[in-house]
């Protein structure tokens, strides 16, 4: 079975609802960044979010980002993801190991730390939408329900989870997303709050080969007149964009000076796309031409005035220029 993520209405259209199974894409991202096991499990609860969130946008090109910035020893999770759940995401420290908690369980919420989560949505519009929550516990599902509440005034119940083994192998990895709209009423409300006490975890269930749309109807059986009604399934993967014509932009991007600097101090420069760990490197003459194509910019960017730095600001974010050591 294939990643993908399931959708349903209620009939009378007072609930959303969305399951996803994202193992494989989990799995993905744990093998490009090596991760340790509880890295796996920060970064997978956080690809399963935005693949399912991704269902959420309305227009094609539309795409979100989930940053999380904490104090624990993860320092830190970066997920983005286009309109068709194709998702990219890195942590900033791959390789935290901590204790098993109390319960037995990964320790993602130590591994994050306190600090904060942003959503943000490019939507084609002249400004992001960016919406900022304190982080409400760091397990991240939680997060992301607060995300919705607060930010979005739609109450929500989140469910992300991934069961690795011991090794490291990610087992199953999966979530869903529950969402009141206005018309819901209280019956609905606490029928849903105590059926999600008594179901099992997510990727307990996914483990066990229950699809996405067997999770969604297991969650609403035994609620009367509240029939679910799967509206879409689609694929889910991850996937980067980055390419080499894409890095030398950002090369670009950064400014005659800059490059410069990379031809005579460093003899060429490495570029690395932290999403999926390629790594591109750009010789003098490469270089030569590049800072040719800054010079022609700069040029037109005397008569036209562009808000430059900031598209550089946003185009090299998840990328760096290594020194060549
Ligand atoms: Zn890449």
């Amino acid at each position: 079975m294939k990643d993908y993520i399931a959708r349903a209405v209620t009939v009378g259209g007072q609930v959303r609802a969305f399951a996803a199974k994202t193992t494989d894409t989990v799995a993905e991202a744990a093998r490009i960044h090596n991760l340790s096991p509880i890295a796996s499990a920060a970064l997978g609860r956080t690809l399963t979010a935005a693949a399912i969130m991704s269902k959420m946008l309305k227009s094609e090109k539309d795409t979100l980002t989930i940053q999380i910035k904490g104090d624990g020893p993860l320092g830190g999770v970066v997920v983005v993801s286009d309109a068709h759940a194709n998702v990219r995401g890195y942590v900033h420290n791959p390789d935290v190991y901590l204790p098993l908690s109390s319960d037995g369980k990964l320790n993602v919420s130590q591994a994050i730390g306190r600090g904060y989560l942003n959503v943000i949505k490019d939507l084609g519009l002249k400004e992001p939408y960016i919406g900022y929550v304190k982080l409400v516990s760091g397990e991240i599902g939680e997060d992301i329900a607060y995300y919705f509440a607060s930010s979005e005034q739609i109450p929500s119940a989140v469910s992300l989870g991934t069961y690795i083994s011991p090794e490291g192998k990610i087992l199953s990895a999966g979530g869903f997303v529950i969402q009141l709209l206005p018309e819901a009423d209280e019956k609905i409300i606490s029928f849903l709050e105590k059926k999600l006490q008594e179901i099992p975890p997510v990727s307990n269930m996914l483990y066990e080969g229950k699809t996405p749309e067997d999770i969604l109807k297991y969650i609403f059986e035994g609620m009367k007149d509240l029939e679910l009604k799967i509206t879409e399934k689609s694929p889910c993967k991850y996937k980067c964009n980055c390419s080499r014509e894409r890095m030398e932009r950002n090369i670009v991007a950064l400014g005659v000076e800059e490059i410069q600097d990379m031809i005579e101090e460093q003899e060429g420069a490495e570029v690395h796309c932290h999403f999926c760990n390629t790594r591109y490197w750009f010789d003098v003459k490469e270089l030569e031409r590049l800072k040719n194509e800054a010079l022609a910019v700069k040029d037109e960017a005397k008569t036209i005035e562009t808000n430059e730095e900031e598209a550089a600001a946003k185009k090299t974010e998840g990328e760096s220029i290594k020194k060549n050591q």
